[in-house]
């Protein structure tokens, strides 16, 4: 699953539109820049396709390492 630096997004709203299974969303919390940071509404979609973290201009998006995710 992702994690989100939300002090670094300025809400650009890339990771939301690119994320292939709809896993983002803006949220309602605004960050210290006053911005509004997405959370992740569906994390069990996520296939840690990396493309959110690709997309953000602003480094604001991290996977953990492959196979540091315990599914179980
Ligand atoms: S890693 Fe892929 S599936 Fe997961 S939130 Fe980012 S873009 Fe969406
Ligand atoms: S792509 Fe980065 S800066 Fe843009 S909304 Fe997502 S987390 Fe924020």
């Amino acid at each position: 699953m992702v994690v989100i630096n939300d002090y670094l997004c300025k809400n650009c709203g890339y990771c939301v539109k690119f994320c292939p299974k709809n896993v983002l969303e803006i949220g309602t919390q605004r960050n210290k820049r006053g911005h509004f940071y997405p959370v992740a509404k569906e994390p069990d979609a996520c296939i840690s396709c990396a493309v959110c973290a690709a997309m953000c201009p602003e480094g604001a998006i991290e996977l953990p390492p492959k196979g540091d995710v315990d599914n179980g």
